[in-house]
């Protein structure tokens, strides 16, 4: 029986402001320990709350700097403490900067396949292939007690509520409110997420990836208008579900 302990290290979309660094969540049950996303800040976010050698393995959505850019400092700090490899999950494209990763000294890494299933200690990983810019995947982290899914980046679509069905939280982009949204752009709204959690039937949803140029002033009040149970992320906040 594991709970999992859901850690937000960091949730600004493209750029870290001074108080918040890029996407990068720690995922943490009894049996293991996994970074979700590494953008830029993460690194030192991660080390305050966890010792990297006891990290099982990493997942990235997808490799825009904004969600991978510390990975190269991570790689460098295995390197020089003599850690061994960590797994790395990530999808194959775009390939030049999936063939940085490859070439990394630190890293095991696998390239993702939808429909396969992946074991971290007690956490079972599934993937889901998003809406996005570049190829991106949504990963759902199981335990025998607990479902977290988080979307990556990506604009509404309706495979999110399907691979997260009836999931315990639900943790999704919603860079855009209802004013700043426009058709065509590679992120969600706040009230898309939350459309695409009541379609999930999640029991709890926590919106995230925001654009420090954009104001979340209403993005609460405009999902919860679809959605009652949302949250924002910030750093900082954990949620043990
Ligand atoms: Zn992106």
């Amino acid at each position: 029986m594991s709970k999992i302990k859901f850690t937000v290290l960091g949730c600004s979309g493209a750029y870290p402001t001074p108080d918040n660094a890029c996407s990068g969540y720690l995922a943490e049950s009894n049996k293991a320990k996994i970074l979700v996303d590494c953008g830029s800040g993460i690194f030192q976010k991660l080390i305050k709350k966890v010792d990297i050698g006891f990290i099982d393995a990493i997942v990235l959505s997808h490799l825009h700097g904004d969600h991978m850019a510390d990975m190269i400092v991570l790689g460098y700090a295995l390197q020089m403490l003599g850690l061994p490899k960590v797994k790395l999950y990530i999808p194959d494209k775009p390939e030049a900067e999936s063939f940085i990763l490859k070439s990394a000294k630190s890293f095991d890494v696998v390239a993702i396949r939808e429909g396969e299933r992946y074991q971290a200690g007690d956490i079972t990983l599934e993937f889901a292939q998003m809406k996005h810019k570049v190829m991106t995947y949504a990963v759902k982290m199981k335990t025998s007690e607990s479902v977290i899914v988080y979307s990556g980046d990506t604009e509404y679509t309706p495979v999110l509520g399907k691979f997260a069905k009836w999931c315990d939280l639900l943790v999704c982009d919603a860079a855009f409110n209802n004013e700043t949204y426009q058709k065509g752009l590679p992120h969600a709204s706040a009230k898309q997420a939350a459309e695409m959690a009541k379609e999930a039937g999640a029991a709890k949803l926590m919106l995230t990836h925001f654009l420090p140029h954009i104001s979340t002033e209403n993005h609460l009040v405009e999902a919860k208008s679809e959605f009652k149970y949302t949250t924002l992320a910030k750093p900082d906040l954990t949620i043990k579900i």
